[in-house]
């Protein structure tokens, strides 16, 4: 419809000018066809002249040299003959066709001294010329005779003789162009000819020309200009007429109306015309410009150049208007003729049109109306298709960037959508699912007769139990494994049919979410620690049972919405709780024992822990509260300090007994001794068997008792009289030991090795007796074979772990403790001598450096004993050193 509108508006405006156009144009066109085909046509032409005119050039050309070289022949003769008469002149002349050569005479010129002349004449009259003698051209155009010169170049012989007669004698030499060509003929050696003469012999208006080839006396060197002109004999001389030559040239090829003029240029500036062949009168002899071919003056010439004998004549060819006449075509007026019927034919179509203008426009108004009315209908439509293209585009969107499935059953229960999460959920990819049975696709094959029963009715109604709904159920995904989903089930009409479109969620991960909080319930609810949760002004969430019990309530239920302040007394709210809140906020934890107030009023006391609780962002949003009721171990801890208290005293109580009581028996036992000593060095011997042997028990008894006194002595000093500690080699301290034992270890040939000991921290003089005491166990509880003992050390935990191995008789594992307690033996005296107090020494020692001891052993294996101490540079957590105590029992003790 747009297009015959514009057509319409086209007839109405633009018809006219259109027509005038369109003629106007084809004229245009019309002459420029022309042009182009004749200036095509012309070139042909002007090419075709061209090669016309070569050829013509070639032609002249040949006869030129077939000239020249006809000269060279006759000279050639004259070399090879000893002598030259006339008659063989004229025979050897005589067979040469003259049209071949175009020449008008060939002739022998002599060369005659002036000394020499009238002998000469004479010799010539003889060979039966009578009257023959030197002659030249006078000034009114008659021949006489010779002026004197001193050389003369008379014609000798000249064949034909037939029109040439009057050549005879005639002097070259007399006339300044045929002299000019004679010098420089001598000169050169070289055959030479002429510029345009006027022969003695020429009856017409002819331009002549004279071709000579110097001839030199045999014999006689001829290499010099001097040599040559001294020897030179006479020329070779043929005689041109350059019409005829030019003519006869011509002649021999196909006339084609084309003009040919030959001018002599050697001399510079403008050359002179010698002939002219064709539709031209000649005008021999004028100058160059004289020849000018009227009647096709605007054609090209062509013309070459042409170089013999020493001149040089340029040849130029001209057409004529016959030339041009015969070449013109008529392909040009061909053109013409179509472009111009062409033309005429469009434009006569347009003026028909024009006429039928009114018809169209009538037509086109018809056609414009309902031409707006499809527009605007097509308009609309293409709107609502960008409308609607739109809205699939936005619902593309929405369905593929849900996190949700979502799924479109049609009334047979076929999948006719699929979005992508549903392909992410379920594992099947759109392609696979459209057009399957949703339910044997998507639920597990035990709920397909349930899912499947009201489907009829749905189809018909559109209604269902399931639809409108949200329910939870099982899905099942391509590999089979099932999971929990949420669906919600709405009907759509579409196209008259019922289709069911369910929103699915996999729930699998709010499932187990919700398994862990219900979870974390019970073993909240059930936690023997009280668990209340708050938001953070304080209100209560979440009280657990034991929460509630500790505080005097039925359950946690009841405290949910009150506010923490009730578990506090108004002295804490005054004073301590706001600032714990405060430091729980701040830090994030926070840790106390407070009381907190019962139901009944009464208050406990509870061990706190209060957490501030985050959200993901980190933003705190309650305060969770872990509490218990540390009542009675509050009580237990008071007892406890308080008998620990008791213990000490009583401790230092029974070491202060014990030292006072070894101090003090020291000294009667000391008593003792000496007298029973005594007794037994005075009267051993002298009294009867009885008494020496009650003595020697006396003796031993007090012996014993003294070493136990010293013993209880040492071992209640280790607590009271101990030193400061002080960094203690090792070393020496193993060194010191070793020498108080030398008798011990030397009487049962002990061997006691050791390893690099470490510097500690410690009482030096107590670590020599530890030494002594593990290294002197060691060697007196040996088996059948000697002693063999290695003290060691290693670095644990920073501390030093010293070892004392020994291969002797070893110690059950029951005994391993009780051999530390004070007097516990495991032999008999008569077995091994002791007292049973040096490892329970030992034991305090190590203690009072912070220390522990125990050993490895089984019987008969050998034992070992380790011992902590700490490094040197520690100070020891205890350093029990009390110095009251001391002075105080050795006061006691004085
Ligand atoms: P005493 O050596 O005076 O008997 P101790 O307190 O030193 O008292 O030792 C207690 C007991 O432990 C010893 O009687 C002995 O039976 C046992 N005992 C100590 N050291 C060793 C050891 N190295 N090998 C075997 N038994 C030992």
């Amino acid at each position: 419809m747009l297009q015959s509108d514009c057509a319409v508006r086209f007839l109405r405006t633009r018809l006219s000018p259109a027509i005038a156009l369109t003629a106007g144009l084809g004229l245009v066109v019309a002459a420029i066809s022309f042009f182009l085909v004749w200036s095509h046509e012309r070139d042909d032409l002007r090419m075709a002249f061209e090669q016309d005119s070569r050829d013509r050039i070639a032609v002249l050309r040949n006869r030129v040299r077939d000239g020249c070289l006809f000269v060279e022949s006759v000279a050639s003769f004259y070399l090879g003959s000893e002598r030259v008469e006339r008659n063989e002149f004229e025979a050897f002349v005589a067979p040469f066709p003259r049209d071949y050569v175009s020449l008008q005479a060939t002739e022998w010129i002599a060369r005659v001294t002036d000394a020499d002349r009238a002998s000469y004449e004479a010799a010539v009259r003889q060979e039966g010329l009578a009257g023959f003698e030197i002659t030249e051209k006078a000034a009114d155009g008659r021949m006489v005779r010779a002026s004197r010169r001193d050389e003369y170049y008379p014609v000798h012989f000249v064949v034909p003789g037939q029109g040439n007669k009057a050549a005879l004698g005639f002097d070259l030499g007399s006339e300044p162009v045929r002299l000019a060509a004679v010098r420089h003929a001598c000169d050169t050696g070289l055959t030479t000819a002429t510029g345009p003469i006027a022969l003695v012999q020429e009856t017409g208006r002819q331009v002549g020309i004279l071709v000579l080839r110097p001839i030199y006396r045999r014999g006689f060197p001829a290499e010099t200009v001097d040599e040559r002109r001294s020897n030179l004999e006479g020329f070779a001389v043929g005689v041109f007429r350059v019409g005829d030559l030019l003519d006869s040239a011509i002649a021999t090829l196909e006339p084609r109306g084309i003009d040919v003029a030959l001018y002599d240029v050697t001399e510079s500036g403008a050359g002179r015309l010698l002939a002219v062949q064709g539709s031209h009168t000649r005008a021999a002899g004028g100058p160059a410009g004289a020849f000018v071919p009227g009647d096709m003056a605007a054609w090209p010439r062509y013309g070459e150049r042409l170089a013999a004998a020493g001149r040089t004549w340029e040849v130029v060819c001209a057409p004529t208007a016959s030339h041009v006449v015969a070449q013109v075509a008529w392909q040009p007026w061909l053109a013409l003729a179509v472009v111009l019927a062409l033309t005429a034919g469009l434009t006569a179509y347009l003026v028909v049109a024009r006429n039928r203008e009114g018809q169209i426009v009538r037509l086109a108004a018809e056609c414009t109306e309902s031409n707006e009315t499809l527009r605007r209908e097509v308009t609309e439509r293409a709107r609502a298709e960008i409308a609607l293209r739109e809205e699939q585009e936005k619902l593309a969107k929405i369905t593929g960037s849900a996190q949700d499935a979502i799924i479109m059953m049609d009334g047979d229960g076929n999948v006719s959508f699929w979005n992508e999460a549903a392909e992410r959920i379920f594992g099947h990819t759109a392609n696979e699912a459209l057009g399957k049975g949703l339910h044997a696709l998507l639920a597990p094959e035990r709920f397909h007769q349930a899912y499947g029963r009201g489907f009829a009715h749905f189809r018909e109604a559109g209604e269902g139990p399931a639809v409108g709904r949200t329910q939870q159920l099982v899905g099942r995904r391509k590999d089979g494994k099932e999971f929990p989903i949420e669906l919600s089930l709405s009907a759509v009409r579409v196209r008259g049919a019922w289709h069911a479109v369910g929103i699915i969620r996999d729930i699998t991960s709010r499932k187990s979410m919700e398994q862990e909080l219900r979870r974390l319930a019970v073993i909240a609810e059930q936690a023997a620690e009280g668990i209340a949760v708050a938001d953070l002004e304080g209100n209560l969430q979440f009280v657990n049972n034991a929460w509630a019990v500790m505080h005097g309530y039925g359950s946690g239920a009841e405290l949910v919405g009150r506010h923490l302040s009730m578990f506090h007394t108004d002295d804490q709210l005054r004073t301590d709780v706001i600032p714990f809140n405060e430091m729980v906020k701040q830090q994030g934890h926070q840790a106390a024992e407070v009381g907190h107030k019962r139901k009944d009023g009464t208050t406990f006391q509870a061990q706190m822990v209060v957490t501030l609780m985050k959200d993901e962002q980190g933003k705190p949003y309650g305060l969770a509260g872990f509490a218990q009721d540390i009542t009675d171990r509050k009580r237990a801890e008071a007892l406890l300090a308080k008998r620990t208290q008791e213990l000490a005293s009583s401790n230092a109580e029974l070491e202060q007994f014990a030292y006072i009581a070894s101090h003090d028996l020291q000294e009667p036992l000391r008593m003792v001794a000496s007298y029973v000593q005594l007794l037994a060095r005075r009267y051993q011997g002298k009294l009867d068997a009885d008494a020496d042997e009650f003595i020697h028990f006396a003796v031993d008894g007090s012996a014993r008792m003294q070493t136990l006194i010293n013993d209880l002595l040492t071992y209640s000093r280790v607590g009271t009289r101990g030193k400061e500690f002080a960094p203690t080699d090792g070393e020496a301290v193993l060194q010191t030991a070793l020498s108080n034992l030398e008798v011990a270890i030397a009487e049962s040939a002990a061997e006691v090795t050791h390893d690099p000991l470490p510097a500690v921290m410690a009482d030096e003089v107590q670590v020599v007796r530890l030494f002594q005491n593990l290294i002197g166990n060691a060697v007196k509880f040996h088996g059948e074979g000697p002693p063999r003992v290695h003290v060691s050390a290693e670095q644990q935990d920073g501390w030093w772990t010293f070892s004392v191995r020994d291969n002797g008789i070893g110690i059950k594992p029951e005994y391993h403790e009780r051999i530390f307690v004070i007097f516990q033996r495991l032999h008999s005296r008569e077995e091994y001598e002791g007292t049973g107090i040096g490892l329970a020494v030992c034991k305090k020692i190590v203690e009072r450096h912070g220390g522990r001891i125990w050993l490895e052993s089984e019987e008969g294996k050998g034992s070992t004993f380790f011992f902590t101490l700490p490094p040197a540079g520690q100070r020891a957590a205890c350093l029990a050193a009390p110095a009251e105590p001391v002075a105080a029992a050795e006061q006691v003790a004085r």
